[in-house]
Parts: structure tokens; sequence; C-alpha cells
């Protein structure tokens, strides 16, 4: 792993450069990963609330009709 900012040679597997603290590319990485987890976790979240409003409007619709 080679710092992007000052040039220091790291060892694998090391997140941050030893000389000068710049997050090294691994880290990087699983901030992606993490963003990409948020996505699919926000799209599940609409999608059920999605899933309540429209049980719940059915619910008030069945219930305003009898
Ligand atoms: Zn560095």
């Amino acid at each position: 792993m080679v710092c992007p900012n000052c040039g220091m040679e790291n060892e694998a597997g090391v997140s941050e450069c030893i000389v000068c603290g710049t997050p090294l590319s691994t880290k990087e990485i699983s901030i992606k990963e993490t963003k990409t987890d948020n996505t699919i976790s926000n799209i599940l979240i609409i999608v059920g609330i999605l899933v309540l409003l429209i049980s719940f409007g059915v619910l008030i619709y069945s219930f305003l009709s009898k």
C-alpha cells in the first residue's frame, strides 16, 4: 500500500498511513460498501412504509364502506 499523499510504502492491511495518517484505499472501499448497504436498507424501509400505508388505507376503506 503506497500512500497517495506522501508516497510512503505502508504494510498491507493498514487502514491509515503510518507517516501522515491519510486513509488508505482499503478504508475507502469499506466506506463505499457501507453506503451501498445503507441504500439497500433505505429502499427496504421505504418499501415497508409503503406496504404499511397501503394496508392501512385498505383497512380504513373497508371500515368506511361497511
Ligand atoms: Zn502518508
